[in-house]
Order: C-alpha cells, then structure tokens, then sequence
C-alpha cells in the first residue's frame, strides 16, 4: 500500500513535470507565430535591420527576445517579467544566446512594470537612464496593467466585489491613456500584440490586474490613443487609425482573436 501511495506521487509529479515541458515548449513556437506579426511594426530598415536600436520588452517570453536578435540584430533587449521564474529555461537563454547574437545584448530581469525603483535601476546598469528605449514591446500582456476600479460587475452581474476579497473574480478597468502616457515615457514607439477573447480564462491574471479585453474596451481603447496620439495598425489590416476608420477596425476585430498595432507622440 505505501509502495503504491510512493509510486502514485512519483507519477504524479513525473506528470506535472511533463506539462512544464510541453508549457515551455509551446511558449516557443507561440512566440515565433507572434513575432510574424509583430515584426513590421519595428519597420526595419532592410540593409541595417535594427542596428542601434534598444528594445524593452515587457511582459517578457524570454524568447521573442532571441528570435528580435538573430532576425534584426539590435544594440540590446531588455526582457522584464514579473515571474521570469515561469520560464525554466531563462537565464541559461540569457547566457547561452551570446554565443549567436554578437550584435546584441540580451538581459531579462524579474521587474514589475509598476515598480518604478527597480526599473530605473535597471535603465541606469544597462545605460538608458537619460533616455528612452527606441521600442517599447507589449505582447500579450496589455490586459495585465489595469489600474482603475473593478469593471467585473459589467461581464458578470452576480459579481460582487465585497464578497470577493481575494479579487480572484475582479477585472481593474484599463485606463489606456494613463498607461500609454507611462509606455511613451519609456519608448518612443509603443509595439503592442495583443490576444483578445473576454471568455478564454486569463491564466496568469492576479487579483483585478489581467483578464482579456473585450471588445467594448477596445474600441475605447482605440478611440483614446487615437485622439492624443499616433496609431498604425499593423494587424490585421494595416492602416492609420483616425476618427473615419474607427467603425471599421471595430468591425474589422469581430472577425479575429489578434490585433497588433503601434503607438508614436503626434508628429
Ligand atoms: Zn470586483
């Protein structure tokens, strides 16, 4: 019986260590079918790639950042994560890649977005502390930084905050103009890829901070950066987002689950 109990929980754990595997797998062929639709939104130049260019990646995989490196070869990227620990395989991706990418610098470091102490400590160590980066890249991970009050009673009626006291249920709402003013303070050009379907569940949503875009929200979202700022979108039309094609793009976002898009300070 205790023999059988023992062999139980070895299996067990052979299993969960099984799905990390295919986990971490699966995170590098996501991250290739990403980058082929974010890439043009870097608009490289086809002799000089991204030679000179800085690029902090937020949200990190950990493997964009080599992929950005031997496809574009840029000065450095700067991976944050706020559990790089989810990635096995970070630092010895981190250390092995020099031996590849000569032309860039790659560093991952575990840094919040939120947590304005450690990363400008990072911006000095890695010499961009007086300006900004050249890209600022937000994959998969715009629906993380939400920062109002909690929107979930709008999907859910039944929610309600009060009872909920581990915010496991909450959504924040997303406040783009807040957040975009805080990403151009960063870089002068925001990249955003961005998944969006409210009823697939947001596995790495913690408290009120995560939990997909709806539809509603996006076209505020667009609305928003649209009036203050420059927007091009890159997938999946590519256009120059104005007040006249606002319709479309939310007509157009019915019919996909990805969007990538950029945004620049007006000209
Ligand atoms: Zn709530």
């Amino acid at each position: 019986m205790c023999e059988n109990n023992s062999l139980l929980k070895k299996l067990s754990e052979c299993g969960k260590e099984l799905e990390n595997r295919n986990d971490d797998l699966q995170t590098w062929t996501d991250s290739l079918e990403e980058l082929s639709e974010i890439e043009d939104a870097f608009e490289p130049d086809k002799r000089n790639k991204l030679h000179g260019k800085t690029i902090l990646d937020i949200g990190t995989d950990c493997v964009k950042p080599l992929f950005i490196a031997l496809k574009f070869e840029p000065e450095k990227i700067i991976g944050i994560s706020e559990d790089l620990s989810v990635y096995s395989f970070a630092s010895d991706l981190e250390q092995k890649s020099k031996l590849f990418t000569g032309k860039t610098k790659i560093r991952l470091y575990t840094c919040s977005l939120f947590d304005e102490v450690t990363l400008n400590r990072i911006k000095e160590k890695e010499g961009i502390s007086k300006g900004k980066f050249d890209f600022v890249l937000v994959s998969k991970t715009l629906h993380h930084p939400r920062t109002g009050e909690c929107v979930a009673k709008k999907r859910n009626r039944k929610h309600d905050c009060k009872k909920d006291e581990t915010e496991k249920d909450c959504i924040y709402k997303f406040e783009e103009l807040a957040t975009f003013e805080k990403l151009l303070e960063l870089g002068t050009r925001v990249v955003v890829y961005e998944f969006f379907d409210p009823n697939e569940e947001d596995s790495d949503k913690i408290r009120g901070r995560g939990g997909y875009f709806t539809a509603k929200e996006l076209e505020k979202m667009f609305k928003n950066l649209a009036e203050k700022y420059r927007v091009e979108l890159i997938a999946p039309l590519r256009l120059h987002l104005d007040k006249k094609e606002l319709g479309n793009i939310v007509a157009t976002l019915r019919k996909v689950d990805c969007v990538c898009f950029y945004v620049e300070e007006q000209r």
